[in-house]
């Protein structure tokens, strides 16, 4: 059996490993955090509340996604969502989701029966007479793998394979823009609506998380997106004084009275793609080692799946025309 290991465990890294798996391969993913979801995250705040401080919302275009979501929601992990303030005209053109009961929760139902190695942070792989060797936090791990695939951002990638890949270097007019997010809780309810995308040079989508499906409606809680330039210009700013700033900007600017239950700044460093690859996927001459994510075609969810997804394709019509599996 063909042993692949995919690093990371966000919508590019799952969709890729259980479309792998329902094809016989041997799967086992390795991710840093000790959850799921990669940037469709989820924050546990205290026992009763936790919020969204990374996608906010999906909206899907292909018909293979809008299929994986509805499947979603039949399973009871996803909804969809009619924020008040949100442009009328984008929520017909399409529906929007989002997990339930958190943003992570999208990818449950996909990721039961897969093997997970959570907080297991890989800084190398080695290459073992046509193996693969990973490196976790400076110990190997004890199975050897045919194929690796990179489900995570772009500029990781290069922190753990360095200049072996020369691929990588090819690709580098991938950037990606940084954010800085303020997760809130307030005991009195703002003057925002559910969903705020603003046109302002400082924060750019105020949302009530409140107000999504499945959520403790028993608390105020707001997740506040900084501007990419803002973000950029502040990226090495004490997470205090982030707040700080943030706090000043949303009575100052915007006029609001915090009544303030709750506050927590979060660094992305890499949060949305600017430049995308242009195609879904990245691997070296001899099929052992792929790179996918988002980068690769979007700024979004989607572009994770549809990676994601065309990695899978692309292991098992070579594996098959090879009689590798
Ligand atoms: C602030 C913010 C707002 C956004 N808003 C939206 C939105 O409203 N709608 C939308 O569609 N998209 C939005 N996005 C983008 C969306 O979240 C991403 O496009 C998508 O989640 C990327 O999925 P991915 O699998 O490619 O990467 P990721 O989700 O980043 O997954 C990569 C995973 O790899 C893990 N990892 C990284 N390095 C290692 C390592 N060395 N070893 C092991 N594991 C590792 C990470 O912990 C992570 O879990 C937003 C993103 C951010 C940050």
């Amino acid at each position: 059996m063909t042993k692949v290991a995919v690093i990371g465990a966000g919508m590019c890294g799952i969709s890729c490993a259980s479309y792998l798996q329902k094809n016989g391969f041997g799967v086992t993913v390795f991710e840093k955090s000790r959850g799921i979801g990669g940037r469709m995250a989820s924050r546990r705040i205290n026992e009763q509340v936790s919020v969204d401080h990374g996608a906010q919302y999906i909206k899907p275009y292909s018909k293979n996604f809008l299929h994986f979501l509805e499947e979603t929601v039949r399973a009871g992990f996803a909804s969809s969502w009619s924020p008040l303030g949100m442009e009328k005209n984008y929520i017909q053109e399409k529906k929007i989701f989002v997990g339930a009961p958190r943003m992570n929760s999208i990818l449950k139902n996909s990721s039961n029966n897969l093997e997970i190695n959570f907080s297991s942070k890989i800084n190398k792989i080695l290459s073992n007479f046509n193996k693969w060797k990973l490196v976790i936090e400076g110990i190997e791990y004890q199975k050897e793998f045919d194929i690796v695939v990179f489900a995570i951002p772009f500029h990781q990638i290069s922190e753990i394979i360095d200049d072996a890949w020369s691929t990588v270097k090819k690709i580098s007019k991938v950037k990606m823009s940084p954010c800085w997010t303020l997760m809130l809780l307030t005991k009195n309810k703002l003057s925002f609506s559910d969903y705020e995308k603003l046109d302002n040079e400082k924060i750019s989508s105020i949302t009530f998380d409140t107000s999504k499906p499945q959520r403790n409606k028993k608390f105020n809680s707001y997740i506040i997106h900084s501007n990419p330039n803002w973000s950029e210009r502040h990226i090495s700013y004490d997470q205090n004084k982030i707040e700080e700033m943030l706090i000043n900007i949303l009575t100052k600017d915007f006029g609001q009275d915090l009544n303030i239950e709750y506050i927590k700044a979060h660094r992305w460093l890499y949060a949305q793609t600017t430049d995308p690859l242009g195609k879904p996927f990245i691997k070296n001459e001899n099929n052992s080692l792929y790179a996918g994510g988002d980068w690769c075609l979007g700024t979004n969810v989607e572009s994770a799946f549809i990676s994601g997804f065309e990695i899978g394709k692309s292991i098992k019509s070579y594996c098959t025309n090879f009689h590798l599996k």
